[in-house]
């Protein structure tokens, strides 16, 4: 690596990169444009032209930063340029298969317009199928590294073509065991290549494995520049953790338990802002749409109504909103994590101004949490995670404004010309029914009753809590500016914490008790005289399986054989999946744990 080290932070208003700007050709631009982006973000700026000019480079950036058409883009102008050949012309290392997926869908949308083959390869997918697409010629293969070491071994991925890899989520992929195979397909790939790495933290071990095979790397920080004091404007700062589908019910409710008098919604794209904008139309809210494809006579008729107060929320991109000064903004909402810390100081100063108190909320996918605990880094401030309000919290708050509404009305004495009602109704009921039954009258008219469906509340825990073997193998301290585990366990219970002992080494209990609630225990017919470590246990269920690292419970190894706790629904899942698999090159027998011998 060298000290060329760029800061992608600077998102200024007057900042005007264009994709074409930087280089992409025409078949790259359409697909974008289509998708509603309207600028590159910082990450995409700094990296697309030395990644186009075949330089190796090092980002550090979490999920939400854009970084996956960061390197995409790039790959898929160079496989455009040299032609399809049959043999891949790209690796992507991705840490679990949700993400092999994800990315290669992305590598799908931008690549539209070419036509190129790419193909995710993961554990849990029937390897037979991916015989069969692998063998047909591939462009661009999206691997989690088990799998592509499998596959390696039986030849039926070639590397000799490969003009790029790409190491994403490198942190995560160390987290999970990986480094060695890591390493193993490094050494099998051309040395002749472009070696692209991306990492939310830069502990030594990644360091030291861009020092190792990185050549003359340009090195890109989300996050570098910290904002001078003052710079962050103190207003109250709040984000919530939803899976991304229940991200419209989750915003409504909170507009909903928040009442701002005027808010700033920002979404990434053009198609977002004009969805939501509809969404939150739909919850009763006046909303309108901003976005760089309006004319500048729709842009002035959407800023008429919000000035006048006719509307009450703006749902607007990044661009659309620059240079916009709103007087009586209360709420910003960030509808997606923004991709660098300076978006989000630039967007939330738009409100607490003049010693006003302004409120700025976040929502968050699961993965964009880490990017949440760089900007508190970067902005020196505190961002609370709250839960989303749950229906009763909904319940309570109509309930309120319902006893509020009377209350003022109460006050306003103009009730004389109903009083002939009450007393016609006081013959047959008492008074408290009365007003009971005007109580219920006056609620149901206030607005729908909210029956929706509980949002899944997502558990995350900070990096420190992680199971301490990755923090360990860092080389302590689990890695700059932290970062959480955004992976719920499959079970949406809390994750547990594996011991470990002071080499960070899973400590390996004797078998006395049964296994934790909720987890079934497999035996497997290898241990440690064929040479298995916990992490290729672990290694190899989560490549194999849909489960994370963090849903594997206590291993034990003994000589001859290993025991395991996971979920027990995902323990057939586990078995046929490890079946199917090898260890330390090799198969070996696994089956529900009934009848081990104790103990090693
Ligand atoms: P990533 O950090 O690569 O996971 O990207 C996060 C999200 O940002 C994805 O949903 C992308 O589709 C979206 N995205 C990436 N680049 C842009 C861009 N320039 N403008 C708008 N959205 C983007």
């Amino acid at each position: 690596m060298t000290d060329d080290t760029v800061s992608a932070d600077d998102t200024t208003d007057d900042d005007a990169t264009t994709f074409a700007d930087l280089g992409l050709r025409e078949e790259l631009l359409r697909p974008l444009t289509a998708m509603g982006y309207e600028e590159p973000t910082p990450i995409q700026r700094e990296a697309i032209p030395p990644l186009l000019a075949g330089r190796d480079l090092v980002g550090q950036a979490a999920t939400g930063t854009g970084k996956t058409a960061a390197f995409a883009l790039p790959i898929l102008q160079h496989v455009a340029d040299d032609g399809r050949r049959g043999n891949p012309s790209a690796l992507i290392l991705v840490p679990t298969r949700e993400l092999a997926v994800q990315v290669s869908e992305a590598f799908h949308r931008y690549g539209h317009d070419l036509g190129l083959r790419v193909v995710p390869i993961y554990g849990g997918q029937p390897i037979g199928r991916q015989l069969r697409t692998l063998e047909q010629g591939v462009d661009v293969v999206v691997a989690t590294p088990g799998r592509a070491l499998d596959h390696l071994a039986r030849r039926t991925l070639r590397l000799d073509g490969v003009r790029t890899v790409v190491l994403d989520e490198a942190d995560e992929m160390l987290d999970m065991g990986f480094a060695d195979d890591i390493e193993a397909i490094l050494d099998a790939a051309p040395k002749e290549r472009q070696t692209v790495l991306f990492s939310a933290t830069l502990p030594p071990r990644i360091a030291g494995m861009a020092r190792k095979y990185l050549r003359d790397a340009v090195r890109i920080e989300i996050g570098r520049d910290t904002p001078a004091a003052g710079d962050t404007p103190l207003v109250r700062q709040t984000a919530y953790v939803v899976p991304r589908a229940s991200k419209p019910a989750a915003l409504g409710r909170v507009l909903d338990l928040e009442s701002p008098t005027a808010a700033i919604v920002f979404c990434r794209t053009r198609e977002e802002v004009d969805s939501l904008a509809e969404t939150l139309n739909g919850r009763g809210y006046r909303a309108e749409a901003l976005h760089g494809g309006m004319t500048q006579e729709q842009r002035d008729r959407v800023m008429g109504r919000l000035r006048n107060q006719t509307a009450d929320l703006l749902v607007a991109t990044d661009v659309a909103a620059r240079g916009l000064d709103i007087d009586h903004l209360t709420h910003v909402v960030n509808y997606n994590v923004p991709s660098a810390p300076a978006a989000y100081v630039h967007r939330i100063g738009r409100v607490g101004r003049a010693g006003r108190e302004g409120v700025a909320i976040t929502l968050a996918e699961p993965r964009e949490h880490r990017m949440l605990k760089v900007i508190e880094r970067v902005t020196g401030q505190q961002i609370d995670i709250e839960k989303v309000p749950t229906v009763a919290d909904l319940r309570a708050k109509r309930m309120e404004m319902t006893r509020a509404a009377l209350h003022e009305s109460l006050l306003e004495d103009d009730l004389e010309h109903f009083r002939v009602v009450v007393e016609t109704l006081t013959d047959e009921f008492d008074l408290m029914e009365i007003a009971l039954a005007a109580v219920k009258l006056a609620h149901e008219a206030s607005g729908p009753s909210d029956e929706d469906d509980e949002i899944p509340e997502v558990v995350h825990r900070p990096r420190e809590d992680r199971p301490v073997r990755s923090q360990q193998s860092y080389g302590g301290g689990g890695g700059s500016g932290g970062g959480g585990d955004e992976r719920p366990r499959a079970d949406g219970r809390p994750p547990r914490v594996r011991p470990i002992d002071e080499n960070g080494e899973p400590i390996r209990h004797k078998r006395t008790t049964g296994p934790s609630a909720g987890m079934t225990r497999l035996f497997i017919q290898a241990g440690r005289a064929a040479g298995i470590r916990p992490q290729d246990i672990v290694g190899a269920i989560a490549n194999e399986s849909r489960l994370s690292g963090r849903d594997i419970g206590a291993i034990q190894i003994a000589d001859r054989f290993a025991i395991v706790e996971v979920p027990s629904d995902a323990a057939e899942e586990v078995i046929d999946a490890l079946r199917s698999t090898t260890l330390k090159g090799r198969k070996f027998a696994v089956r529900l744990d009934r009848d081990a011998p104790s103990g090693s």
